[in-house]
């Protein structure tokens, strides 16, 4: 066995993750994604993770190639009783070890199965309580399997049961204080921070940005995530001494894009837009009317989605044929008539129509053609005009919107919110 240096300062972590459940995808792999979670929040750069099925040449190799890139190892699952798990053969297998019976662990077992009312130790279980020699064997207050811990090459091998809640609580209650002492001095935390953006694609995001420089003692980095109503930035800031060090180089760094990302930016907790337009307006001491037509309900629905909506919300009118829009809003005939119903001057007719109607500082009207049917050349499918109006200002826009039924509507109602957001903010594209 020849390992290259895993080299670096900060100690990698990898994770493998053994089921045929998890590659046939009958169980979501959620041990790897909370084993990912907790080792970088530790300090680890956890740089690699595969899940591999329940046959021992496949865990063997797994386990080679994690071993040539981390310092730390943690490999789940196939710790049981039963012929399918053989994590504990795979890994002897890898590294040339052999298996002999932990006594304490034999006794723990059959201890545990007699209490259980059986006789004897089934065979099977027995192989529980084998561990390549000075393992030290982590009791498993919730199952049978104990997990396994050993140095091998250089580096530490752990071995976790496969059931989520027995892996999380050995993780919790043992595991993670040990790498702590045995990495000790060299982990690093990293700080996490996002910044929501809304009407900007992410290529011209990334190219405004551009690259990351003085980046300090640590490195930070931008990673762009696109979302549903727009694209999330996260902020990573590894390898600063401790969590003050790296929020002062976030915030260098936020302040920096700020003069690219302001116009875009928005705030929510959720990181959601409706939720930012809600918090803006009720800031402002300001109330909200909309009148939907092809979005049937969806801005008021998303916009009460969230708590608290009721003290900037007066309410909504879906109007979507011609006579409500008449009757409800007050949408001049001979404007329909002129212009049809998905028009500049019906979204504001709409938008100012139900602000006026409900007493409310500022109103939105959304009108267009979802689809799939109904469109024209001139207004195909996707065709949206959306108006906001905020006391004696009126603004509209139209858009074809790509994308189905729903993708059509979800973004002619992001859209009318950031409409009002410019309006209320003014410095917005
Ligand atoms: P046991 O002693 O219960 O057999 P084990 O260590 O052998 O434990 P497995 O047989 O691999 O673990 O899996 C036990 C259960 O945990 C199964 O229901 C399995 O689907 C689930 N499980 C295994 N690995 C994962 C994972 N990575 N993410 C989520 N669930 C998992
Ligand atoms: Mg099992």
């Amino acid at each position: 066995l020849t390992l290259s240096s895993a080299g670096g300062d900060i100690p990698s972590a990898g994770i493998l993750n053994v089921g045929d459940e998890l590659l046939s995808g009958l169980t979501t792999n959620t041990n790897g994604t909370w084993l990912g979670l907790r080792l970088s929040e530790l300090g680890f750069d956890v740089v690699w993770r595969a899940a591999v099925p329940d046959r021992i040449g496949s865990i063997e190799d797994g386990v080679l190639e994690a071993l040539n890139k981390v310092d730390c190892l943690i490999v789940t699952g196939g710790l049981g009783p039963t012929p399918d798990d053989l994590t504990r053969e795979g890994v002897a297998e890898a590294l040339g070890l052999e298996l002999v019976p932990h006594e304490d662990t034999l006794s723990a077992l059959r201890e545990r199965s007699r209490l259980l009312g059986m006789d004897r130790l089934p065979e099977g279980a027995t192989r529980m309580a084998l561990a390549p020699p000075g393992a030290t064997l982590i009791p498993n207050p919730h199952g049978a399997a104990p997990g396994l811990m050993f140095e091998a090459a250089g580096r530490l091998v752990v071995l976790l049961p496969g059931v989520p809640r027995e892996m999380r609580d050995i993780f919790s209650s043992r595991l993670e204080s040990w790498l702590r002492d045995r990495f000790h001095g060299r982990l690093r935390s990293e700080v996490h921070r996002l910044v929501l953006t809304a009407g900007i694609p992410e290529s011209r995001l990334a190219e405004e940005i551009g690259p990351l420089t003085e980046t300090g003692p640590g490195t930070v980095s931008v990673a762009f995530l696109p979302h549903q109503c727009g694209v999330k930035l996260r902020l990573t800031a590894r390898g600063f001494r401790d969590r003050r060090e790296a929020e002062g180089w976030l915030d260098g760094v936020e302040s920096s894009l700020e003069p690219v990302l302001g116009a875009y930016r928005y705030h929510a907790p959720t990181g959601d837009l409706a939720e930012a337009l809600g918090m803006r307006l009720r800031s402002a001491r300001k109330t909200l009317a909309v009148a939907e037509s092809c979005t049937g309900g969806l801005l008021a629905k998303s916009l009460t989605d969230h708590p608290g909506s009721s003290e900037f919300l007066l309410g909504g009118v879906v109007a979507y044929s011609d006579a409500a829009k008449i009757g409800l809003l007050g949408v001049p005939r001979a404007v329909l008539v002129e212009r049809g119903a998905v028009s500049r001057q019906v979204a504001v007719a709409m938008a100012q129509g139900v602000r006026e109607r409900l007493g409310a500082d500022a109103g939105i009207g959304i009108t267009g053609v979802a689809g799939p049917g109904g469109g024209s050349p001139e207004k195909p499918v996707g065709t949206v005009w959306y108006a906001a109006c905020l006391g004696g200002t009126t603004e509209s826009r139209t858009f074809q919107f790509p994308g189905d039924r729903e993708a059509i509507r979800a973004r002619a109602s992001w859209a009318a919110m950031r409409l009002l957001l410019r309006l209320m903010d003014g410095n917005r594209p």
